[in-house]
């Protein structure tokens, strides 16, 4: 399209320092958990992530039961570049056999995901999906125990993360000021649901780094659709399948939209979208860099956000309490 090829926007992340990549890269895909991947492609996908400018990977334990980390462990040590030229976030709480925000599992979590990352400390450790377990815990127990991660220098910074949004007012209304140095929101800033932009100057206030993931809603953003176990209601899949076609139709993209969407929002420090080609990261790459030269395509997205008003802000239930 003869756009200059130039390095990402990079975004600080609340008061800790860092500067993400505006477009992140979601590692779950490298979990095959959304259709199997090869170490092959992974790699190659990472390395043109690294190459464009992507400096923000993120991962879980949880995903494709360990898998992902293992593979993004892989992957980055073939890139062979010094460690502080990257930011890697990992989780703990969730795993493949269920919830453990124990102080005793989450302590030898991290260690494991070192091990498994190939790395001496991570960026971010992130109590993985918060709304499960008890989020009293998670203020009196799993937080501490986190405190002594980052004292021990195994972590630098501290986030949450989940669906309800809920749980981060309940969670950072309890610990004190800076305790909690960022959270991770999903499925709440994309086209189809942006009910995250309400809480924006609430966590701004506080002064949390935001993440905002799945900007594609896992899936129902995208020509091909949500994978088999996307928990959206057969209504809200079958209006982002409309939409979907309505911009192929047109000769648009769905993906490029609902990337530019979430990106144009600045409060929100890094889009972390889940990639396992070479090709999507050139795609969501390409569209940060179009939309700094040409702006979003309003027309379309008018169009689009008509098709998707039935369906605005129709999330799903995440968790054993909706605080
Ligand atoms: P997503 O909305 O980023 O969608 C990912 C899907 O879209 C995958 O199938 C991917 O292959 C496909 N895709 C990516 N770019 C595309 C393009 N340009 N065109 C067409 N298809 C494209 O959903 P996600 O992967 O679930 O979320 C992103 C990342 O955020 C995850 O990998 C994970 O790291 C993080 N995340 C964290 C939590 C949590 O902590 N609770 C929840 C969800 C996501």
């Amino acid at each position: 399209m003869g756009i200059p090829q130039e390095k990402l926007e990079l975004r600080p992340l609340g008061k800790t320092g860092l500067k993400l990549s505006c477009v992140g890269f979601g590692a779950s895909p490298l979990g095959n958990v959304f259709g199997p991947v090869s170490q092959t492609d992974a790699i190659a996908a990472v390395r043109e992530a690294f190459r464009l400018g992507i400096n923000f990977f993120d991962t879980s334990p949880y995903y494709g039961g360990t898998l992902s980390e293992k593979m993004l462990g892989i992957t980055l040590k073939a890139l062979g570049v010094p460690r502080n030229e990257y930011i890697v976030s990992t989780k703990c709480g969730r795993y493949i056999d269920g919830f453990d925000f124990s102080a005793e599992r989450v302590t030898k979590s991290i260690d494991e995901s070192l091990a498994r990352l190939q790395l001496d400390y991570v960026d971010i450790l992130q109590c993985h999906d918060i709304e499960f377990g008890s989020l009293d815990q998670i203020v009196n127990e799993t937080i501490p125990a986190l405190k002594k991660l980052k004292e021990a220098g195994k972590i630098r910074f501290i986030g949450i993360t989940g669906l309800p949004l809920g749980i981060f007012t309940y969670v950072l209304d309890r610990v004190p000021p800076g305790t909690v140095d960022v959270i991770l929101s999903y499925c709440h800033y994309s086209i189809n649901d942006s009910t995250l932009e309400d809480l924006l100057p609430y966590l701004k206030s506080k002064g949390v780094g935001v993440i905002s993931a799945s900007p594609l809603a896992m899936g129902l953003l995208t020509e091909n659709g949500p994978p088999e176990w996307h928990p959206a209601s057969p209504e809200l899949k079958s209006t982002c399948q409309a939409a979907a076609a309505y911009c192929k139709e047109k000769g648009k993209n769905i993906s490029k939209l609902a990337m530019q969407y979430s990106l144009s929002n600045k409060n929100i420090s890094s889009v972390l979208v889940g990639m396992n080609s070479v090709k999507q990261v050139e795609d969501n790459v390409g569209a940060a860099t179009e939309l700094a030269h040409f702006g979003k395509d309003q027309q379309t997205l008018s169009e689009v956000e008509a098709i998707l008003q039935p369906v605005k802000n129709q999330t799903w239930p995440s968790g054993i309490q909706q605080s």
